[in-house]
């Protein structure tokens, strides 16, 4: 019989603890240990804070640390506990499923004691560090064969008090763009299960291309914004500049928002985001591979709306996701 997952440390005591989340080991490995901060200044807000959900997405556990150094002189209450890497054999691999199991930690949710190691980890993030916070901020980026601007996500939740204080969590961020996802993949996502432990959940996802220096500056502030907000630290909030613009947008995107390839090929990138387009406008350019004399095939808007991401100029399959599109936010 495996021992239960657990903290190597007791989060109720005052002041900075570091250790580790135990998650046991099962039939295809031995047990993990993941690094965990907590800083307890009692009363007050109890948020957790997690990166390296996916593993090539590296902005997250990089702010996360940056948030370690920073909270123990900034903090004035609550209990912050920061968990960097949440999938250290992923980010090993710079992949987005863990290799061992084939499995996306962000799809297993609330997870299975008795399950593979994926499973596992989600199983000991529910049980033992949920419990523990009100607010959670899952650190993701957007991957990097997309332009999409720094954002504070969430998806639509059935219970309009939560959504109401999820969507202003998320706008607290004040990074450019503030997202309500409609997408039809949400089981066991790590935001289903927090939200059915009725907690505050914001996913922030960072734009495409490489982890730069920028990047990390406005998504540092963006959490720093929302540390602001929740009052556990002191501090003006700003905007972070964005292609030379401190603004942010609400906005919302539903299913029928994606535009996919309508045949396989390169796709072209024809916008940028936050570009507004009009019915018929070209989003992108398909072409093909295998014919010099069949031609490009042009994608084009379907109404009125605001890019909201767009694919980098890459190979794409039939049917696969090319562009988001948005609209201004109606809660
Ligand atoms: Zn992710």
């Amino acid at each position: 019989m495996n021992e239960a997952p657990h903290l190597t440390f007791d989060p109720d005591t005052p002041g900075v603890s570091r250790g580790h989340l135990v998650v046991p080991g099962g039939s295809d490995r031995g047990e993990l240990s993941l690094p965990v901060f907590s800083l307890n200044k009692g009363e007050g807000p109890h948020l957790l804070v997690t990166g390296g959900n996916h593993g090539n997405e590296l902005e997250g556990p990089i702010v996360a640390r940056r948030l370690i150094k920073w909270l123990p002189k900034e903090q004035i209450c609550g209990r912050v506990i920061v968990l960097p890497v949440l999938n250290p054999l992923a980010v090993e691999a710079w992949s987005r499923n863990t290799p061992l199991d084939g499995l996306n930690l962000n799809r297993v949710f609330p997870g299975r004691a008795d399950g593979s190691v994926t499973q596992r980890i989600a199983d000991a993030v529910s049980r033992v560090l949920l419990p523990m916070a009100d607010t959670v901020f899952d650190l993701h980026s957007f991957g990097p064969t997309w332009d999409f601007p720094p954002a504070a996500t969430t998806h639509p939740i059935a219970d309009p008090d939560l959504m109401a204080r999820t969507v202003r969590t998320a706008e607290a961020f004040k990074l450019p763009l503030t997202l309500v996802w409609q997408h039809n993949d949400t089981a066991g996502m790590f935001d289903i299960e927090a939200q059915n432990q009725s907690k505050v959940f914001v996913c922030a996802e960072f734009g495409g291309g490489t982890v730069g220096a920028d990047n990390l500056a406005i998504y540092e502030a963006g959490v720093r914004n929302a540390l602001i907000s929740l009052r556990l630290v002191e501090g003006k909030a700003e905007y972070p500049t964005f292609r030379q613009r401190k603004s942010s947008q609400s906005l919302e995107t539903r299913l029928s928002d994606q535009l996919k390839s309508p045949a396989r090929g390169i796709f072209e990138p024809r916008c940028s985001v936050f570009d507004e387009v009009n019915q018929g406008d070209i989003i992108g350019v398909l072409h093909p591979i295998d014919s010099l004399t069949a031609e490009s095939t042009d994608i084009r808007a379907q109404g009125l709306s605001i890019i909201l991401g767009i694919g980098s100029g890459s190979y794409v399959h039939a049917n696969e996701v090319v562009a988001l599109v948005a609209r201004p936010l109606k809660l």
